[in-house]
């Protein structure tokens, strides 16, 4: 994975440059927004950490003229001050996330990955898919067989799990602590409970049915085989 940076101060670009390349990725500095801009048109990058205050062209003209181009490149842009205004033209712009200087190196981290993660060219999909089944992921929507079904917010994180996990059988533990973000005593019914509700809205009604029990193990869901 290859990062570009766009940092004019010496020792935030350094430090930059350093940290991400000590945790695995390829790293390439500009100090200015010319060259910054053209890096990013020509080179083959993953994703771009781009400062907004930069001699040149500032950080916004850069991903103005980035977001016209036929790029497709996830954005991450910092910024030195904490005005409301500044990020909400940064994410117009299309800026994918931002961090408010002085950050720490493993919040940077955490983002970079996610943005990762996520993506440039949609390499993750936004829509989940299983054989009629659709969640789309940005406008947090369902839709199974042409209908749209309203979900609660953890019946939609309890299928997004499902979805992204297709075909693994997953413990009831391991959907408690990554839906709930906490551990249930094993007697609790409150898994089973979201399962049933979220079975009734997506499964019930439709054919093929997706999701199955693994007695003893948790669940699965996943497109059954054959006719
Ligand atoms: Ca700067």
């Amino acid at each position: 994975m290859k990062i570009l940076i766009v940092e004019d101060e010496q020792k935030t670009g350094d430090y930059l440059k350093q940290g991400l390349s000590e945790a695995g990725f390829v790293t390439e500095l500009a100090s200015n927004g010319v060259d910054g801009l053209h890096l990013a048109l020509t080179g083959d990058f993953d994703l771009l950490v781009l400062d907004v205050m930069l001699p040149g062209l500032n950080g916004w003209q850069v991903m103005e003229r980035l977001r016209q181009s036929e790029k497709s490149l996830p954005v991450l842009f910092l910024t030195a001050r904490d005005q409301v205004e500044d990020r909400v033209k940064g994410l117009e712009l299309g800026a994918d996330d931002y961090l408010v200087k002085p950050f720490a190196f493993s919040e940077l981290l955490a983002r970079v990955r996610t943005l990762l993660r996520r993506g440039k060219n949609g390499l993750e999909p936004s829509i989940l898919q299983a054989a009629n089944l659709e969640l789309d992921l940005l406008r947090r929507r369902v839709v199974r067989a042409g209908n749209r079904i309203e979900l609660t917010a953890k019946e939609f994180a309890l299928l997004e799990l499902l979805l992204r996990r297709q075909g693994e059988v997953l413990p009831r533990s391991m959907i408690a602590s990554q839906v709930w973000d906490m551990n249930f005593d094993s007697d609790t019914n409150v898994i089973e409970v979201a399962i049933r509700r979220l079975r009734a809205k997506v499964d019930d009604p439709y054919e093929p049915k997706l999701i199955r029990t693994a007695r003893g193990m948790g669940y699965v869901l996943e497109v059954p085989e054959g006719p």
